[in-house]
């Protein structure tokens, strides 16, 4: 399947592209001929670097739009942007963007409450009610938010993080049903654990609280948690967002779709 997928003529959007699974799917979608658009927080340095790295995968067919997505104006912004350099909207919107903050309920900052709904729920509304009448119109649109098992199950700790990723499966059910007519899909991609920056300050916890001696180990007994012993890779996300891509995922829509090495069934 994925490796004659051809995706040239199709613009994506994708947020948080700027570092871990975002970027990965940015990377796999620019490979695929897809025109990509790069946004995220960074440094500017950094930033540039990336544009010229993707530019290298697409034929050049790469922006960069800024947006902070705690704040709706900025996200409106960004739609208006891409407007102008894609008057026909997007093909493939991939609401990636999060940030964690694990603390009990009873401490949990009411700042921080504002800023996980508004970068993992509101803006992905707002994105979805942006482009999809433009997928509608054209009869064909891809949009995948990265959810998280988080959605399906909870920690302590993780209240607020899992209502916004179980609100956003609820949001791609609905959005689902609306879409089919139109030949767009929606789905939620719930991953177990994958090593990135969202989970470092998890392990460097779990460090301290198991008293384990070294950063190495206690990685690996934090990631093997899972039944298959070891992280989901940044890479199987990219596979299954390609698959869903794919004519071969047309049936599928409103999904929550678990790649979780067997952590929610154990
Ligand atoms: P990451 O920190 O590498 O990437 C997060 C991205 O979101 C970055 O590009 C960052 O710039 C962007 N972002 C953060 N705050 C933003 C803001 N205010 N405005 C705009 N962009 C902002 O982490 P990741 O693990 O790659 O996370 C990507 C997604 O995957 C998140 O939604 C996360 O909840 C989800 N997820 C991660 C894991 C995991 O174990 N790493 C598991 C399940 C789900």
């Amino acid at each position: 399947m994925s490796n004659d997928m051809d995706l040239s003529g199709k613009v994506a959007l994708v947020t948080g592209s700027t570092s871990g699974i975002g970027l990965g799917i940015l990377r796999t979608l620019a490979k695929k001929g897809c025109a990509v658009i790069l946004t995220g927080l960074g440094d500017q340095a950094s930033i540039e670097e990336l544009v010229e790295e993707v530019k290298s995968l697409c034929e050049g067919r790469v922006s960069f739009v800024p947006c902070d997505m705690r704040s709706r104006e900025s996200v409106h912004q960004m739609c208006h942007e891409i407007s102008k350099l894609y008057p026909d909207g997007v093909d493939i919107l991939v609401n990636n963007a999060g940030i964690n903050h694990v603390t009990p309920i009873d401490e949990y900052p009411d700042e921080k409450w504002d800023e996980m709904i508004s970068i993992m729920l509101s803006a992905p509304f707002d994105l979805i009610k942006y482009f999809i009448p433009c997928m509608k119109k054209k009869r064909w649109g891809r949009i995948i938010n990265i959810a998280s098992m988080m959605g399906l199950i909870s920690q302590p700790g993780k209240a607020v993080y899992s209502t916004a990723k179980s609100g956003i499966i609820g949001l791609s059910r609905g959005v689902a049903l609306e879409g089919a007519p139109f030949g767009v899909t929606c789905n939620a991609v719930c991953p177990g654990y994958v090593y990135t920056a969202v989970t470092e300050p998890q392990v460097r916890a779990f460090q301290e609280k198991e008293g384990i001696l070294t950063y190495e180990e206690a990685k690996n007994k934090f990631f093997s948690r899972a039944p298959t012993g070891k992280a989901v890779e940044i890479e199987q996300i990219c596979d299954l967002v390609l698959f869903l891509c794919s004519s071969g995922a047309d049936s599928m829509t409103g999904s929550p779709i678990v790649i979780d090495g067997g952590f929610t069934v154990q």
